[in-house]
């Protein structure tokens, strides 16, 4: 079969070996005769997956004590209303910054909360950039919302400067792709589907220090402690995104960690904003400062020749190119699992068309 790359922004392409090991685990896992597809969360197997998988979460990312991993559903979504149930008490206060689509969903669901401060917001330009955070946060605000990757935009946070707030961040495109200094952050989340599994559960890493403070009462199931008493089994966990992710961390972890994983990101990503920047036909869309590591967006000049080179791309075997329609043009996702050969084929595409229609 044709070898296909997957840019798409997610789900999205995970390491090879973790499709293997996947598969094999939906036939029988852990010698058991039984499909992991249809064994008891309760089994020994399972509860060996989460642990194994929250140990890792811990180990890479270096968490420190105090913090809570859980492996939760309803996906980041969920956690734009979740995180103010939780944290942000009716008569206080909680800074948003708005620098895309999910950013503004997040501020969106926590005014239903309590009231929402949008710090600052790149929305003039259609969010091209990041706004940077004002260092005059209010002093009663209780957290810092922050979208580290803006998916849609192609912008990440390149660092998280000091504040005198914990950062609250939705990390759903961008978890695992840095060390970062969790000690920073109140709580983090993501969505699995873009560097750490298939779609189905949300990594969630919360200071258990900020729990019980909102004055209200939580339904047990958006109630984050709860979730911490019943290790992530309050009900029925989604096994197989769960143990999805913990292949991704061992692979994470195989290949050398995050500080290894950064420099090859790093890499990738320069080699295919240099050929973006060294054509004729291709423009990158994001401030070059702000551009995003994992998502690169890039418009050309008429639509006939977006269409073209979508054909192109499409007859070498490079899928899920096609931009968002809130910025047009491409997006090439080049989450944690693109291999540099994804790279150089995506270059070589846009080299040979360049060429061809310049
Ligand atoms: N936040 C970001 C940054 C995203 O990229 C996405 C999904 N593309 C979401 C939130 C929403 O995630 P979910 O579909 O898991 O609710």
């Amino acid at each position: 079969m044709k070898k296909v790359f997957n840019f798409s922004a997610g789900p999205a392409i995970l390491p090879t070996e973790v499709f293997e090991q996947t598969a094999d685990a939906c036939r029988s896992f852990s010698k058991s005769g039984l499909s992991i597809l249809e064994m008891s969360h309760r089994s020994k197997e399972i509860i060996a997956v989460m642990d194994e998988a929250i140990a890792l979460v811990k180990e890479l990312l270096g968490v420190p004590q105090g913090y809570q991993v859980l492996f939760l559903q309803g996906g980041a979504s969920l956690q734009f209303s979740m995180v103010p149930y939780n944290l942000l008490p009716q008569t206080g206060k909680a800074v948003y910054i708005d620098t895309g689509v999910w950013a503004k969903k997040a501020s969106k669901e926590a005014k239903l909360f309590g009231d929402v401060v949008v710090a600052a917001s790149s929305s003039d330009k259609n969010y091209n950039y990041l706004p940077g955070i004002p260092q005059n946060l209010p002093a009663d605000a209780v957290y810092c919302h922050v979208t580290s990757n803006n998916t849609i935009f192609g912008t990440q946070m390149s660092h998280f400067p000091k504040i005198s707030l914990p950062y609250v961040a939705d990390m759903s495109s961008d978890i695992f792709s840095r060390p970062i200094d969790v000690s920073q952050f109140g709580l983090i989340y993501a969505g699995a589907q873009k560097n750490l599994a298939c779609a189905g559960t949300t990594l969630v890493i919360v200071r258990e220090d900020l729990l019980g403070k909102a004055g209200r009462t939580i339904p047990s199931m958006l109630d984050y402690k709860i979730h911490i008493e019943g290790e992530s089994m309050f009900n029925t966990p989604p096994v197989i995104s769960i143990y999805v992710s913990l292949l991704t961390l061992r692979w994470l972890k195989k290949t050398g960690g995050l500080v290894a994983l950064e420099q090859h990101n790093k890499a990738k990503a320069g080699k295919l904003y240099d050929a973006i920047d060294n054509s004729k036909l291709f423009t990158g869309t994001a401030n070059k400062a702000d551009r995003s590591l994992m998502n690169v967006t890039f418009v050309t000049q008429t639509p006939e020749l977006e269409e073209a080179f979508l054909a192109l791309a499409k007859e070498r075997g490079l899928d899920g190119l096609k931009g968002h329609r809130s910025v047009g043009g491409f997006r090439a996702s080049i989450y944690n699992a693109m291999p540099m050969e994804g790279i150089d084929a995506l270059v070589s595409a846009l080299q040979d068309f360049d060429r061809a229609h310049a």
